[in-house]
């Protein structure tokens, strides 16, 4: 199923999602890309998710399919709750049923308090959170009905959610973003709370700088990847890898007693570097 060669130079993934049924949001770029590929890796069987770019979304479902598991594309708007319901209707006519969600789509529209506009508010609260609810109470209506089955997995689904260091860290110019990701903690803990007696685990991943299209400036100069740097002890950005086998790990049986945990994948940058040297 999984050959040195498929994995990008990392050591062959263990089928840890083996038979399983994914899902994951904003597949055709960054760490949703990567991310669906891992998961197909690891055995499960995975829905790509678009919104946008057909033909990147189509080329990472025969990626996933080269490792001998099944994968369709399907275009949703996250924010959208017909679409998203469909999008659910669909995966059950052509895998039956789900095992982990990863509500993965996510945006930026950046400004200054005084000049943000209502409509760059409303798109990030509305894809950024809104989008995580409907996905995940989709989800969660079909682990509810299944329950656990003991040889797929120890729980009856896997909820991971992609939230940000900005669930925590304060982010001035970039207040939509920040406040949707400081939702998605307590939309996460909260629905850890709730489904947790059915069985079902909720975690989130929490990324720092990792180099994708979502923040290009941040690293795609030499001077920017040197002030970037400064804020990360590890001192490397991170790939859109090291986020992706950080959800596999968390939605297998191997983290089955952690539940509304945040996973931060940030090579320290809540660490409050700044503190390093003074204070
Ligand atoms: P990206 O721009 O490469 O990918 C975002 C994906 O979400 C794209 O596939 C995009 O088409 C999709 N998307 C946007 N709006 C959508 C919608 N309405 N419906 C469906 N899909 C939609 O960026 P990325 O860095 O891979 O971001 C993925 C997630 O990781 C986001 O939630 C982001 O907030 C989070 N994150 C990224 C970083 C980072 O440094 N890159 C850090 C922290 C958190």
């Amino acid at each position: 199923m999984t050959t040195p060669a498929d994995s990008g130079g990392r050591p062959a993934a263990l089928p840890l999602l083996r038979g399983q049924k994914a899902l994951v949001t904003g597949a055709n770029s960054g760490i949703g890309l990567a991310t669906a590929i891992a998961l197909g890796r690891a055995g499960a069987d995975v829905v790509v998710n678009y919104v946008f770019g057909r033909e990147a979304a189509e080329d990472v479902v025969s990626k996933i399919q080269s490792f001998g598991v099944r994968a369709f594309a399907h275009e949703a708007d996250v924010s959208d709750e017909g679409q998203i319901v469909g999008m659910f209707a669909r995966m059950m006519e052509e895998f039956g049923t789900i095992d982990v969600l990863v509500a993965n789509a996510g945006l930026q529209r950046d400004a200054a308090l005084t000049d943000m506009t209502v409509e760059q508010w409303h798109k990030v609260i509305d894809v950024n959170l809104t989008g995580q609810f409907l996905c995940a109470r989709e989800a969660a209506k079909e682990f509810l009905r299944r329950g656990v089955v003991p040889e797929v997995s120890r729980s009856a689904g896997k909820i991971v959610c992609m939230s940000s260091v900005h669930q925590i860290i304060p982010w001035s110019g970039h207040v939509n973003y920040a406040a949707s990701k400081g939702g998605v903690l307590m939309l996460m803990q909260t629905l850890a709370q709730e489904l947790g007696p059915h069985g079902i685990r909720v975690n989130a991943v929490a990324p720092g700088a990792i180099r994708t299209p979502i923040n290009r400036s941040a690293w795609d100069t030499p001077e920017a990847e040197q002030e970037l740097l400064k804020l990360i002890p590890y001192r490397r950005v991170g790939d859109p890898e090291d986020i992706a086998d950080a959800v596999t790990v968390l939605a297998s049986d191997l983290m089955d007693y952690v539940v509304g945990a945040t996973l931060y994948v940030d090579g320290g940058m809540t660490l409050f570097p700044g503190f390093a040297t003074g204070g």
